[in-house]
């Protein structure tokens, strides 16, 4: 499973946990997040100056060198620590995996994003 980099859209972020940047270990075919995990800031997914950069799972710990911290879904609303200096585990509120689970419903029109 590759993992992806995010960052928050703030430019001076308050979230302690991921303190502006964090990596998702994501099938490549789930969606982008579109909330910190942790303290569920708006973020986006990180593409790299040269291309879009994936990185293999394996990197995590290289990734916890360099300050980042890794996170895999458990399961909906819910993620475990894989790498690095944050929190062991994320666990999101009722309303947020009612909000993941409405998200996974099939939309009827193609989004285009904004
Ligand atoms: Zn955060």
């Amino acid at each position: 499973m590759p993992i992806y980099e995010y960052e928050l859209n703030d430019d001076e972020p308050e979230c302690q946990i991921c303190t502006g940047r964090f990596d998702v270990l994501q099938e490549t075919n789930e969606q982008p997040l579109d909330r910190c995990p942790g303290c569920g800031l708006p973020c986006h997914r990180v593409v790299s100056r040269a291309s879009f950069k994936v990185r293999k799972g394996g990197d995590a710990q290289k990734a916890a060198d360099k300050g980042f911290t890794t996170w895999r879904r458990a399961k909906a609303g819910e993620w475990e620590k894989v790498a690095g200096p944050g929190v062991d585990a994320i666990v999101g509120s009722e309303a947020d995996k009612e909000a993941i689970a409405d998200e996974k419903k099939p939309k009827k029109k193609i989004d285009l994003g904004n």
